[in-house]
């Protein structure tokens, strides 16, 4: 008999690790991966989305290009996790397995964030989408971009948006009468680099955006377009553009396996405590960032691990915490931190400059994703 591998949520993590599955077990498993979305969107196009770089046609992945063999995708939405029984019920039935990965990612909570819902966040794909036509209206006043709470996905990603946002307002001609302002609930933009944080803070300065650090957006008055912080100072804004503090699914809560808010596993080895239940991604407490090539990486030291306990195979390789993250500076130049939060005694990141070079890198960080995963 193969082995039922069942994983759940097909975003970098789920698709990384069944496209490994796919290609070294064969027959040996029967892998099957559930997400309730039809599409794909890689987490840097929402930035595209927003500024009209692309459209959100352009950079939708359909799930139905999603083609491996030996596994099956189902789109289906997950209502309950067992993970003692490793029994998974979704609106359309019930799935047993031998092996369960849980990679369902981090929801959004606006509802954490008195008053978000009444104005714009850029974190999802419905609302990175909403803001192409609502940012072509802006040509005068103050721009906030907030951030309500940490954890939060890609830690450069709101400095990236307040760099993109200048050149925005610069190519319109209306910078000079707009104000840039950004919040952020940590003390420096990328915190393990700090030659990268150093590098964001003078591209600010260069460009007259206001950084303020160690604060978070606590409540937004969308009546009178003011955003409340956590220290109680008001920030006036006329442009509203939000990071919603983040949480674990609601289903995976549900299931027991978090612990202050994320699913507690070995960081080293994504294992739960219930035998044979691995968590991966953003969902997962290892410490370590949440972006795709983190949940990449985990995603390969649990396929490694099945492959050994699968076919006796292989080497279990742990998890490397490590991953290089792009960052976009405007004017098309796009910077680099590789990121290493486990082989020092401390978090470690090494700052690349930015220049055009790594713009193409970083175009052959998506086209190499949609052709291994897509076929596209
Ligand atoms: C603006 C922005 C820019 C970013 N830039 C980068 C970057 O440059 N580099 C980088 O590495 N990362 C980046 N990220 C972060 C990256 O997108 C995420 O960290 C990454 O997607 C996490 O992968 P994951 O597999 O853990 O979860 P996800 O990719 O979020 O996948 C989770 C999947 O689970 C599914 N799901 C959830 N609940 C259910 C349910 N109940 N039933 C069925 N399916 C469900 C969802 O539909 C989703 O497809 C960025 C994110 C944002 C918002």
């Amino acid at each position: 008999m193969s082995a039922r591998v069942l994983v759940l949520g097909a975003g970098f993590g789920g698709l990384e690790l069944s496209t490994i599955l796919s290609e070294r077990l064969g027959a040996a498993a029967e892998v099957t991966i559930i997400d309730k979305s039809d599409a794909f969107v890689l987490g840097f196009s929402k930035l595209d989305i927003m500024f009209g770089g692309a459209t959100l046609d352009a950079v939708r992945l359909p799930y139905r290009n999603f083609v491996k063999p030996g596994v099956r995708f189902l789109r289906e939405t997950i209502a309950s996790i067992d993970p003692a029984a490793r029994r998974v019920t979704t609106d359309v039935g019930i799935h047993d397995c031998d092996h369960l990965v849980v990679a369902l990612g981090a929801d959004y909570d606006l509802a954490a964030t008195p008053g978000l819902e009444s104005v714009n966040e850029f974190y999802s794909v419905a609302g990175a989408h909403a803001l192409r036509d609502i940012l072509p209206a802006f040509s005068k006043g103050r721009a906030l971009v907030g951030v309500c709470g940490a954890p939060y996905k890609c830690p450069p990603a709101p400095s990236e948006c307040a760099l993109l946002l200048h050149d925005f307002l610069t190519k319109k001609g209306v910078r000079d009468q707009c104000e840039i302002t950004m919040v952020l609930p940590l003390p420096s933009p990328v915190p393990p680099s700090p030659d990268t944080s150093k590098a964001l803070i003078a591209a600010f300065g260069e460009r007259n955006i206001t950084f303020m650090p160690n604060r978070r957006i606590a409540e937004v008055d969308s009546g009178r377009c003011v955003a409340k912080l956590d220290d109680g100072e008001e920030l006036p804004y006329d442009l509203f553009l939000g990071v919603p503090k983040h949480r674990a699914p609601a289903v995976v809560e549900a299931s027991g396996t978090t612990e202050a808010g994320w699913v507690t596993v070995n960081p080293r080895t994504l294992e739960t405590k219930h035998p044979n239940v691995y968590a991966i991604g953003d969902i997962a407490n290892t410490g370590t960032p949440k972006a795709g090539v983190f949940a990449e990486a985990a995603a390969k030291a649990v396929a490694s691990s099945l492959i050994r306990r699968i076919r006796g195979e292989g080497e279990s390789h742990l998890y490397s915490g490590a991953g290089s993250c792009y960052i976009e500076f405007g004017g098309g130049r796009v910077g680099r931190v590789d990121v290493d939060f486990f082989s020092g005694p401390k978090p470690t990141g090494t700052y690349h400059e930015p220049n055009l070079a790594l713009r193409t890198d970083k175009d052959a960080f998506g086209s190499v994703r949609r052709a291994r995963w897509f076929g596209l």
